[in-house]
């Protein structure tokens, strides 16, 4: 297998929550992890790379992603971003911030404020994307029931932050023939979970992601970066009994 074409979309969750959750990433690694892109790439924000992303000569590039919305994302992960000005997308689960109940309660896994979401959004450096209200599996979703969720999301975005969301991703990243055709009226790119891992596919809506892990450290993270995921995802995939994009 050779190395991956097109930039790199990561995805985050948490950061240094402590909780040693494969879905978060510790600080200390988290700052090696962008030390690293810093001097190996280039971080561009999503709709650049979406963009230009069937170009050769954007391997290079990386977009930081953020899923859920995560008080520690906005504790931790934030101050460096903006010390550093690096574009990021977060794609917000908005019953959460909603509600101020946690997404997957069990400790320090607190959702994002509007506020947090606002005092981002003002720095100019976030593309605030959307990605569902409740988190529902989509590919037990009915087409109607998506429909009403992704408005609802919309809706609550909208009238939260002034902004109308443009992008999406589907929770745990699995895509849905149904939501699919409601994904494609609402927004203008969608991103699936895990997938082989580049972000060079000729589709927006069905547009590759690499998830950053605990265990991934700077060794596998740099592994990771030049061949994605591949075989490990795969597995992963089949496992999960997961046959989409
Ligand atoms: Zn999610």
């Amino acid at each position: 297998m050779g190395p991956l074409r097109g930039p790199r979309i990561l995805i985050y969750h948490q950061i240094g929550a402590g909780l040693g959750r494969e879905m978060e990433v510790s600080l200390s690694a988290f700052k090696a992890q962008m030390d690293w892109l810093a001097d190996n790439g280039e971080i561009v924000d999503l709709e650049t790379a979406l963009a230009t992303r069937t170009q050769p000569g954007t391997e290079n590039q990386y977009v930081l992603t953020f899923d859920d919305g995560y008080d520690d994302m906005f504790r931790l992960a934030y101050p460096l971003l903006l010390d550093r000005q690096l574009p990021f997308t977060l794609y917000l689960t908005t019953h959460p911030t909603e509600s101020g109940e946690p997404l997957f309660p069990g400790g320090s896994a607190e959702p994002i404020t509007w506020d947090q979401v606002k005092t981002m959004r003002e720095s100019g450096l976030m593309t605030l994307g959307a990605h569902t209200h409740r988190h529902g599996d989509m590919r037990t979703t009915s087409r109607g029931e998506a429909r009403e969720d992704l408005e609802r999301s919309n809706e609550l975005i909208e009238s939260r932050t002034g902004e109308r969301p443009r992008h999406f991703t589907y929770p745990w990243g699995y895509w849905s023939a149904d939501a699919d055709p409601v994904v494609r009226d609402l927004y203008v790119s969608a991103t699936v979970g895990s997938g082989v891992g580049s972000g060079d596919q000729a589709d927006e809506f069905k547009v590759n992601r690499i998830p950053v892990q605990l265990s991934d450290g700077v060794v596998f993270f740099k592994r990771k970066m030049h061949r994605g995921l591949q075989a490990e995802d795969k597995l992963r995939r089949k496992l999960r009994g997961y046959a989409g994009p």
